[in-house]
């Protein structure tokens, strides 16, 4: 029941309903990171299948796309009976980063089930979202096959808008042979009052409290690449103007941390975090806010762990990583030229303009002068509202799984398939739900050695996603 006395719709199935569907969860999870999928190249296609395979086990029809040879994406539908507005979108997305073996304790592609995880590349970003929202809809159309359905043709009972899944490809690399192109070529099949995608909904303990933040934003990105030139030379006479001594201080002034500037948004996120904590944690919470920089920073590394800490800091400025850097011919040579990447992390309101203004200003004129900076990719920061019905059902759906959830809408430092969807006007939402003991160390595993997820956490997950659905599509 939930604190208004209200039985969860997860709660007309036993107990034992929900063991065997969380062990299938598992099963389809293991599975699904047995299947490399790495971006690049991708091949996401052996993953679209097995999980048409799933689909069609369950009844349920589904349309796979393969816009470029070897890229697969899968979109399916259960329809509700379409009194209750657009549909629900279950997004997630089916490549992974590459793995390489070292620091691995299980094989990457591995799928082990061992020491209460799930290990593997993707285990949490995001083939575990694949498989939750996979079995929801696989219950779902149980459901209605229970009450004498068709999946594939009759609504589902109970269900008032319909229920959209789409697993797509080359998230990991910005989404143009994926959620992109689905946008572009097929709007139609993703239009939807909402939309749930990766990342949040997972539990953080912060200072005791444990917060569930749930990204309503992300920020934007903004690659350049920066040829600076110098002069060509003799090795044998060193100059000031080698492009090598040019580059090293382009890169030093880029490195500084920028001023925090943080957004009306993650304003908020802080000091409702604070605001939850007993007094003398909330105000060194408080203080994360501070404009000078060294009582943020003393703040920050009293109550945070490091990559908490290395996220909020993010979270409240422009960032700028030099991520590339070339140079040179031969030994004897002072090198002419240097070519320098950078990846650029914009807050909303940050665009091309104002970013490349912001390098400039870094680097001064003198040296500005001997740069060419030219966007490579340039993808805007997204928010989306967080006074809906969807958001509310979020939150109060995890207050009623875990009574001691703290909620919060939050930005991610990174990009997702959110800047597609939000294109449509879908109000996009990170929310993967896990709850997490504070060993799990969820953050510092995405792309991570060891990536894993807890299962205890994943079983949580289940019955959550489920809940959100039936509320939002009853
Ligand atoms: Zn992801």
């Amino acid at each position: 029941m939930d604190s208004a006395g209200r039985a969860r719709p997860s709660d007309r199935f036993e107990a034992r309903h929900w063991d065997s569907a969380q062990d299938e969860l598992l099963a389809v999870l293991q599975a699904l990171i047995r299947l490399p999928t790495v971006n690049p190249p991708g091949d996401e296609i052996v993953a679209a299948r097995f999980v048409e395979s799933v689909l069609d086990e369950a009844g349920i029809p589904s349309t796979l796309v393969e816009p470029a040879p070897g890229r697969g994406s899968i979109v399916a539908r259960l329809r509700g009976d379409g009194a209750g507005g657009r549909p629900l979108l279950l997004l997630s997305h089916l490549d992974v980063v590459p793995a390489p073996p070292e620091g691995w304790t299980h094989e990457p592609f591995s799928g082990d089930l061992a020491d209460g995880y799930v290990w593997g590349r993707g285990a949490v970003d995001m083939k575990d979202m694949v498989a939750l929202e996979l079995s929801v809809m696989t219950q779902l159309a149980a459901e209605a096959r229970a009450a004498g359905r068709d999946p594939a043709s009759d609504p589902v009972p109970g269900l008032r808008r319909d229920v959209v899944f789409a697993a797509t490809a080359d998230e990991e690399a910005g989404g143009l042979a994926g959620a992109s192109w689905l946008v572009e070529q097929h709007p139609d099949w993703l239009a939807a009052d909402g939309c749930l995608n990766e990342c949040g909904g997972v539990s953080i303990e912060v200072a005791g409290g444990r917060f569930y933040p749930i990204q309503v934003a992300e920020k934007g990105y903004a690659q350049y690449r920066l040829r600076i030139r110098g002069s060509w030379g003799h090795a044998s006479m060193p100059r000031d103007d080698n492009a090598i001594l040019l580059v090293s201080e382009v890169v030093t002034r880029l490195a500084q941390p920028g001023e925090a500037r943080p957004t009306p948004l993650m304003r908020a996120f802080i000091e409702s975090v604070a605001r939850a904590l007993p007094r003398r944690t909330a105000e060194v919470v408080a203080s994360i806010l501070d404009a000078d920089a060294r009582r943020s920073e003393a703040a920050l590394a009293q109550v945070c762990d490091p990559a908490s800490a290395g996220a909020l800091r993010a979270l409240v400025r422009d960032t700028i990583a030099p991520t590339i850097v070339a140079s040179g011919v031969k030994t004897n040579v002072i090198p002419g030229e240097a070519e320098l990447y950078v990846d650029c992390r914009t807050l909303p309101g940050t665009d091309d303009v104002a970013m490349r203004a912001e390098l400039r200003r870094r680097l001064g004129e003198e040296l500005w002068s001997r740069v060419e900076c030219e966007p490579v990719l340039l993808g805007p920061a997204v928010e989306s509202p967080s006074d809906t019905q969807l958001y509310a059902i979020l939150e109060n759906t995890l207050r009623e799984h875990d009574p001691e959830a703290i909620p919060l809408p939050v930005m991610a430092p990174f990009g997702t398939d959110a800047k597609h969807t939000t294109r449509l006007g879908i109000p996009t939402y990170g929310f993967s739900p896990l709850r997490l003991r504070p060993e799990d160390r969820f953050l510092e595993l995405f792309h991570g050695a060891d990536e894993r997820v807890s299962i205890e956490g994943l079983r949580f997950g289940l019955p959550v996603l489920y809940d959100v659905v039936r509320r939002f599509c009853g």
